[in-house]
């Protein structure tokens, strides 16, 4: 069996402090990987970073506001110096707003675009920069949407915005193959998380959870499962694909 083990490893989480980039940093601290994390909620990081310590390992916080290129790259140049290494980004932070297209105005969906695909873009190419720099051979995660596979109504920016997050994970995936890093993503359904509680106060937006086949929304570890296993070993021959988990949404 290959290694799903991050032992050793430096795994840097952005928006750490709730919702699934908590239990993105829970999971992959419970495989043994050191814990970067980093949200505008520095103390809502510091209480993750204290569950993390639980498993035995390292954890750093760090502000970051991924609004700025300039906090991306300070909170990934700060963090990797601190442990000396950087192995694992996951491009996690994000924002939906759910509401009629028509409705929507230009400095939303500036906002939409820039927190969901404008700063995995230079978050992801400043740590290939500091992968390069500390010799690993890393793995970036951008955590996606299933809508960006099918589309969906009230959040066409949102799903503008994830579908060039997946275009993005394929063509950093070719272009950096040759650096041995490795470009994957994941696209949960909908999950139990401060973003869904939001979004459902729009009752045309909750008849969508009766159409999972397996029957309710995610919980945020069976999304954080799934990127241990892309930024492990196990996962060592995936690169460019985003993986739907999406309890079989897209399937009808
Ligand atoms: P959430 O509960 O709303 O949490 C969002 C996280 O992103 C928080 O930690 C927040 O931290 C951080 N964040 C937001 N804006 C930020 C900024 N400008 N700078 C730094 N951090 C920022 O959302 P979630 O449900 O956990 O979503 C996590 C990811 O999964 C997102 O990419 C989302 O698009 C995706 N997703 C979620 C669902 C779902 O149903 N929940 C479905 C598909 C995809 P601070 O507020 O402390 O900054």
């Amino acid at each position: 069996m290959i290694d799903f083990s991050l032992k050793g490893r430096v795994v840097a989480v952005t928006g750490a402090s709730r919702g699934i980039g908590k239990a993105i940093a829970l999971g992959c601290a419970r495989a043994g990987g050191d814990i970067i994390l980093g949200a505008r909620n520095l103390d809502g990081c510091a209480a993750v970073a204290k569950l993390c310590e639980e498993y035995g390992v390292k954890s750093y916080c760090h502000s970051l506001d991924v609004e700025s290129r300039g906090s991306i790259e300070e909170f990934l140049r700060n963090s990797a110096s601190f442990f000396g290494r950087l192995d694992v980004l996951v491009n996690n932070a994000g924002l939906t707003i759910v509401r009629p297209a028509s409705e929507l105005t230009e400095l939303e969906f500036e906002k939409i675009s820039n927190i969901n695909f404008k700063a995995p873009f230079f978050a992801s190419v400043c740590a290939r920069d500091l992968m390069i720099k500390y010799g690993t051979k890393g793995v970036v995660v951008n955590i996606s949407s299933q809508v960006a596979h099918v589309g969906g109504p009230l959040r066409a920016a949102y799903s503008g915005a994830k579908g060039g997050l997946n275009s993005l994970t394929r063509s950093l995936a070719a272009e950096w193959a040759s650096d041995g890093i490795r470009v994957v993503g994941v696209s949960p359904t909908f999950t139990n998380t401060d973003m869904i509680k939001k979004a459902a106060k729009n009752p045309e937006f909750r008849e969508n959870f009766e159409k999972i086949p397996l029957g309710r929304p995610a919980e945020p570890e069976e999304i954080a499962s799934v990127v241990v296993f892309l930024a492990s070993e196990a996962g060592r021959f995936i690169t460019g694909e985003t993986v739907l988990v999406d309890g079989g949404f897209t399937t009808v």
